[in-house]
């Protein structure tokens, strides 16, 4: 079982958690400005990352709050977790496989 180190409940099951996403995309600052070409790739196209990638969380069974994870998506191992607002709980390294 995969363990996510949450800042604020602690270890848990992964099953607690749902995937939002990639964290490292932006939604445009304008979007009535955005042309159909540019809101498309917004939406719907991503790269597909290998390795070390940051993915948005949320602990949906716990603290419900929102997380910025780091994991490798190729061994799956977590290398921090933080809270996505910048609660002062921190980040956690993890040390799980
Ligand atoms: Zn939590």
């Amino acid at each position: 079982m995969i363990l996510l180190t949450c800042p604020h409940c602690g270890p848990r099951g992964i099953s607690e958690f749902t995937y939002r996403g990639d964290a490292t995309v932006a939604r445009p600052t304008a979007p009535e400005g955005v042309d159909d070409t540019s809101w498309v790739e917004y939406l719907h196209l991503r790269d597909n990352h290998k390795g070390p990638h940051d993915e948005l969380w949320h602990h949906v069974q716990g603290c419900r709050r929102w997380l910025r994870v780091r994991r490798d998506v190729v061994t799956h191992k977590v290398i921090s977790c933080c809270d996505l607002a910048g609660d002062p709980a921190g980040d956690v390294a993890e040390s799980n496989p």
